[in-house]
């Protein structure tokens, strides 16, 4: 990536930067692997919530995935059309779910029967019908980190199988409901289709045996997780859509009318943001040596959270001898980690680097840890 340096240097480190082309750019392969006038994109706003950001994804016609109530608020203030919005979540509040019904949003992703007794409650209350989608959980092992797989039924999210039946017959029977389909996530950062293979061959079952007591859907919501390439951002820079959406296309039976939605986020938005910042110094260790940054696990939790990485790139001299370096934060947490044994183009005190695919899960995590600020941001 080329980044706009000049640009940087009057900005105060850390802070996000978003290329907006590549956005845009990744927003029109999507759109293009997914031109079936029967395919809906929700962007899982949790990725990323900022406005520049939503911008052109709003502009794309988009609908929004939301997992709390200020996420609905924020996809509404930006200009998502409420009822292109869909709302996911274990543990809805009553305040969220009046404040979704009160905007008119598109689709409760409900997962558990008390959620759904209450959601009818409270719709009744109001005089309005609340749109439903039961989340499944599949117990399909998305072979990912297993802080992010979510289609296992030891996973706190979704109704098991064996209980589908009665969760299904419940909602058809509450009154303030109205039974829209079924609901499915399986995990986050997929690079192998196989286990949306899988989940295509599962919903065709549960289509079937549904079809069998006279239930159609009017929708499939098949969620997200689509994974990106952090280790080569450069030469992935946008996801593989293609093998993703012919996953569906070529495995997923849909009924007459029947409308499939997806619920992409960091497939989107992860390659577009780079954390920039500051070396403050550069401290010889015993065996090590160290480049202490300006950002912390404050502004990027994904390493110390998931160990994940982010590749690191010297952005004011990339052309310099190359050394070794453990590329740490401030933070008072010996998880504030960016990079162990990090070879980089020579780094000096004032330089600027780039933790790269920071786009997704990035900002939206930032916390104000040892009373930090949260990050700025900049799109180019
Ligand atoms: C987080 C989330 C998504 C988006 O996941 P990505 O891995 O970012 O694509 C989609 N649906 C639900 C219900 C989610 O919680």
């Amino acid at each position: 990536m080329k980044f706009p340096i000049d640009r940087f240097q009057s900005l105060k480190t850390p802070f996000y930067y978003y290329d907006l082309d590549l956005l845009t750019r990744t927003i029109d392969v999507a759109m293009d692997q997914a031109a079936d006038p029967r395919y809906h994109i929700h962007y899982a706003v949790k990725a990323n919530a900022n406005p520049l950001v939503l911008a052109p994804i709003r502009d794309a016609g988009w609908g929004a995935d939301c997992v709390s109530g200020n996420e609905v608020e924020a996809a509404v203030v930006n200009g998502f059309a409420p009822d292109s919005i869909v709302f996911a979540g274990v543990g809805k509040t009553d305040d969220e779910i009046n404040y979704a019904l009160g905007v008119g949003i598109g689709c409760f992703n409900v997962e558990s029967l008390p959620e759904l007794e209450v959601i009818s409650q409270l719709a009744t209350a109001r005089g309005v019908t609340a749109k439903v989608a039961i989340r499944v959980n599949p117990d399909i092992d998305a072979h990912t980190h297993h802080y992010i797989t979510t289609g296992l039924n030891e996973n706190k999210f979704g109704i098991d199988l064996r209980h589908l039946d009665d969760v299904v017959d419940t909602a058809l029977r509450l009154p303030g409901i109205k039974l829209v389909g079924l609901h499915f996530h399986i995990g986050s950062q997929l690079l192998d289709m196989e286990p949306y293979r899988l989940l295509c061959l599962k919903i065709n079952e549960l289509q079937a045996h549904f079809a069998e007591k006279g239930i159609q859907f009017p929708s499939i919501n098949v969620g997200g997780g689509l994974g990106i390439d952090y280790d080569n951002p450069d030469a992935n820079p946008i996801a593989d859509f293609k093998s993703y959406f012919d996953v569906f296309r070529n495995n997923l039976h849909l009924g007459k009318n029947q409308q499939l939605h997806f619920e992409l986020g960091r497939s989107i938005v992860a390659q577009c943001g780079s954390l920039i910042s500051r070396v403050v110094y550069v401290k010889q260790g015993v065996e090590k040596q160290f480049a202490i940054i300006d950002a912390g696990m404050s502004d990027l939790l994904r390493p110390a959270l998931y160990g994940a990485h982010h590749k690191i790139e010297n952005i004011t001299s990339a052309d310099a001898a190359e050394e070794v370096y453990d590329v740490v934060g401030p933070i008072c947490e010996s998880s504030d980690v960016f990079g162990k044994d990090e070879k980089l183009p020579g780094l000096h005190r004032g330089d600027l680097v780039a933790l790269r695919s920071a786009g997704a899960y990035g900002e939206t995590m930032a916390s104000r840890y040892n009373l930090r600020p949260i990050p700025a941001s900049v799109g180019i």
